[in-house]
């Protein structure tokens, strides 16, 4: 086998590409004016942001003035939840989400919890899909906000969010979704998804990490979180991160040109896997929606195979992968998504999470497959 890392882990992180690190060289180096400044060095680093703003909007189908740019995935979820909230508390207490958000969300809304907030947690039936009749019978006359994720980071299942927002918008209910496992694998289309609010992170699609975006559609308000200067038109104050945001727009460019044939790549590699390790490894069995998944997601159990041993045998033989339980990162908690979809506390530390990116090939799902042969004999 070659020396290299055989990388399955691109829902945690992905590699800059480079063309986009060209992009930004430039705002590392000589051009490193404050946006704010007036005199031409200024000009040309707010020249770039807007342009990262247009190139961003493009990708899901927004204005360019709704887009307002923040440091990830994480501050997006939270500016999105606690800006609602802040802003409609004197119409409404009750905030629906899900049992399977990202912390970025679940603990956004613990938070608000403390201070006085009612959050509903929907349950997601065995595939890790929300039950949209659930959903309806939650919603009450104080609910101001529903925050589901577009597609799940650790069994990759896709949420039926057009059919939430249509829910949302029927109901006068303003409507978030996390579609940052989902940018770059999945078509989006703010308008057609009838969403108010997406939060967007660059280091999912080979962007550059700590720079994300948050859609706000027009005519939506919401608190500013942040105290401080009028960047981003007074809803995300501090001087912008200006090479990551000329990164972030170049990478969802790219990621939006070769959307089609990633997607069909991403899906081969998922099936192959699926496929070969079913019928290596009967034992095994597959989480997360068989079908309604993101394409480059596998999420499977291998009973009585402990994943954090699993993923250092792998780590041995060159293979990067993640465990879908939080065990790994030294709590002893399993995740609280497996939880959801009705997982026994030993199998959910038995699975184990290949998520596929670009620079992967059938050479690596092969090696991968008989690694863990290897491993589970
Ligand atoms: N939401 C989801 C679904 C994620 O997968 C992640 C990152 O793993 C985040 C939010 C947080 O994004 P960031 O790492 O940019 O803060």
């Amino acid at each position: 086998m070659e020396n290299r890392i055989i990388y399955l882990d691109h829902a945690a992180t992905t590699a800059i590409k480079d063309e986009v690190i060209k992009e930004m060289m430039p705002y590392l180096t000589e051009q490193y004016g404050n946006p704010s400044s007036l005199y031409s060095l200024g000009r040309k680093s707010k020249k770039a942001i807007e342009n990262s703003r247009n190139q961003v909007a493009s990708a899901i189908g927004a204005k360019k003035s709704e887009i307002y740019f923040t440091s990830g995935g994480t501050e997006s979820d939270n500016l999105a939840i606690k800006g609602v909230a802040k802003k409609y508390k004197n119409k409404g207490k009750h905030i629906i989400t899900s049992k399977i958000e990202h912390h970025a969300v679940i603990n956004a809304c613990k938070r608000l919890e403390k201070e006085g907030f009612e959050v509903s947690y929907l349950s997601v039936d065995k595939n890790g899909k929300v039950l949209i009749e659930e959903l309806k019978n939650t919603i009450r006359e104080d609910t101001i906000l529903i925050s589901i994720m577009m597609a799940n980071n650790e069994i990759g299942t896709i949420q039926p969010i057009k059919e939430i927002g249509k829910i949302a918008k029927e109901r006068g209910i303003i409507f978030h979704t996390d579609a940052v496992q989902a940018i770059g694998s999945l078509p989006i289309d703010v308008e057609e998804l009838e969403v108010d609010l997406l939060s967007i992170s660059a280091h999912k699609f080979y962007g550059p990490k700590g720079v994300g975006a948050l859609y706000i559609r027009k005519g939506t308000s919401i608190e500013e979180l942040l105290d401080g200067g009028a960047q981003e038109k007074g809803r995300r104050a501090g001087t912008e991160n200006v090479p990551s945001i000329v990164g972030m727009g170049k990478a969802i460019e790219i990621a939006i040109q070769n959307l089609k044939s990633y997607q069909k790549k991403m899906c081969y590699l998922r099936d192959e896997t699926i496929e070969q390790i079913l019928k290596q490894i009967p034992k095994a069995y597959l989480n997360g929606h068989a079908i309604d998944r993101l394409p480059g997601n596998v999420n499977m159990i291998f009973p009585f195979m402990e994943a954090e041993s699993m993923i250092l045998k792998l780590d041995q033989k060159g293979i990067a992968v993640s465990s879908g339980s939080a065990c790994a990162s030294g709590s002893l908690e399993p995740s609280h998504v497996l939880k959801a979809i009705g997982l026994s506390h030993e199998a959910s530390q038995c699975s184990l999470r290949f998520s596929f990116g670009e620079e992967n090939t059938i050479n690596d799902v092969e090696y991968l497959v008989e690694a863990l042969v290897d491993i589970v004999k």
